[in-house]
């Protein structure tokens, strides 16, 4: 199978290219040029399978230049760390057809860990692949969740290296310890002293200068990128939505090819789109319900066909979903308009010239495909208590997003179909908004005081890795003005 660019002006290649590229030359996103199917009777087959041979079935669809052994091997050594056996568990919330498809149960405690797991084998077998004989260099600007999950998973990975910038006090306690105890000789984290988007812009540099690059080569060393636009990140969350499905048919909750809803706490659109690419490839999918907190840009896209970004920016409590620029809108785009990177390439240049475009009879295209809804800090916090004392379910923020609107869209539409909420990230990852939305009196605490006691509330289990955090030594406490990345960066590296 080959992999082509939503905007046009590449040559199609095979996905090991794509995955070692990141994006395309082009400025566009790499999209696979046709979809596998799977048929009901393949789709149960899955559920036989434990998760990483699902993964590794799933994968193998779009994968084509990757073995099914290889693919084998790497997914067994991906979800082994995960503290669930099914990896992927699926909770049932209520009797009325309600589940919660935990993807947390990875070494970072959030749904990255899915994809950040696999993608630094996928890029060290592409390197081989394509025969090239450069390390990767993974750079990685951080807000907080993805930095970690990507220095976890490329963690000792052979021909592979990450390095993490993040803003000095703009990350949580927890997860400012979580980077400084990294394990690892390839990977390094840098705190720079600046907000989130003086890192991004200063890695952004990075990739751009000549002579940090000319520099890094001469090291034997590549730049790469591990968001979500790269495709070796997004294949990997496709396999989850089928999982869901087949271990619903296993455990007769649903009948084979009846629809189900899934309901997604959304950001950067990499995980709805994913499931979007589910049902594409015949997963029976009603509606993909995508949920966002007070930043809903989304909302109104799918509401009313006019992306505009022209609108202040809120920090909530849902922090991995505060994003005004969903960049993986950008391959929905191209699925609803047929594949015509012209019009894609139109409404680009718009969202950049004018940060507004409108997709006009395409709309209904859109909301054949997908529902949307927001809420409010306050709704999310009341979501949290609401389901701990009505279900004896323990949800953190972003989660509880999701759960919030699809309440609403029940309410609003009476659609009855039963339902996933996807579930990304872990309450113990965000201890103390969980704790202020239950009521507890004790908020000043410490994470870790927090967690005892929200366990003893919930009887929900504190997982393993918040415990070794408490004790582990700190790895890593180089910082950097924001103009000095380059310079700290070849610092570190002369260490190695
Ligand atoms: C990254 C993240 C999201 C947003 O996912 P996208 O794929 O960017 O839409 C939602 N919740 C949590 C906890 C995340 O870490």
């Amino acid at each position: 199978m080959l992999y082509v660019s939503t905007r046009g002006h590449c040559t199609p290649i095979p996905s090991a290219g794509a995955i070692l590229q990141g994006l395309a030359p082009d400025g566009g996103l790499y999209v696979p040029a046709s979809f596998p199917f799977m048929s009901l009777d393949e789709i149960a087959s899955l559920s036989a399978m434990p998760y990483a041979q699902r993964a590794a079935h799933v994968m193998g669809k779009f994968l084509t230049d990757f073995s099914a052994d290889e693919l084998s091997a790497f997914t067994m050594k991906a979800y082994y760390h995960f503290d669930d056996p099914d990896v992927a568990p699926l909770r049932k919330v209520n009797n009325d057809g309600l589940w919660s498809l935990e993807l947390f149960h990875g070494p970072t405690l959030a749904f990255k860990d899915m994809a950040l797991q696999m993608l630094p084998h996928l890029m060290s077998a592409s390197l081989s692949k394509t025969g090239q004989t450069q390390e990767v260099f993974i750079l990685v600007a951080t807000s907080g969740d993805t930095g970690k999950a990507a220095m976890e998973g490329f963690a000792d990975v052979p021909c592979t290296r990450c390095a993490v910038f993040y803003p000095k006090d703009g990350v949580s306690p927890l997860q400012k310890k979580q980077m400084e105890t990294q394990m690892g000789g390839n990977v390094h984290v840098i705190a720079v002293e600046g907000n989130f988007d003086d890192a991004q812009t200063g890695v952004k540099h990075l990739f751009q200068s000549e002579s940090f690059k000319n520099e890094m080569a001469a090291q034997g060393r590549m730049l790469s990128s591990a968001n979500s636009m790269n495709w070796g990140r997004l294949v990997p969350q496709i396999v989850y939505y089928f999982s869901a499905y087949a271990s619903l048919v296993q455990n007769n909750e649903i009948a084979l090819g009846e629809k189900i809803n899934f309901v997604v706490p959304t950001g950067n659109f990499g995980n709805i789109l994913a499931g979007y690419y589910a049902k594409r490839m015949g997963l029976p999918v009603g509606k993909l319900i995508c949920a966002s907190n007070a930043n809903h840009i989304l909302t109104d896209f799918i509401k009313t066909g006019v992306y505009d970004r022209n609108r202040a920016f809120h920090k909530t409590i849902s922090p991995s979903m505060d994003i005004l620029i969903s960049s993986n809108l950008e391959r929905l785009l191209y699925a609803l308009c047929e594949q015509q990177p012209e019009i894609v390439r139109s409404w680009m240049a718009q969202l950049t010239g004018e940060g507004r475009y409108d997709i006009g009879a395409y709309t209904q295209l859109l909301q054949q495909i997908m529902e949307a809804g927001w809420c409010s800090d306050e709704e999310a916090l009341c979501t949290i208590k609401r389901l701990q004392k009505e279900h004896g379910y323990l949800s953190d923020p972003h989660t509880a997003v999701a759960f919030a609107v699809h309440d609403a869209y029940q309410k609003e539409t009476g659609d009855m179909n039963k339902t996933v909420v996807v579930s990304t990230a872990s309450p113990y990852k965000f201890p103390e908004n969980v704790a202020h939305a239950l009521e507890m009196d004790d908020s000043k605490q410490d994470a870790f005081v927090l967690s005892k006691r929200l366990q003893e509330q919930t009887g929900m289990r504190v997982p393993q890795s918040i415990w070794a955090l408490e004790h582990a030594p700190v790895m890593h406490s180089a910082s950097c003005k924001r103009e000095d990345m380059a310079n700290a960066l070849i610092a570190v590296l002369a260490q190695v």
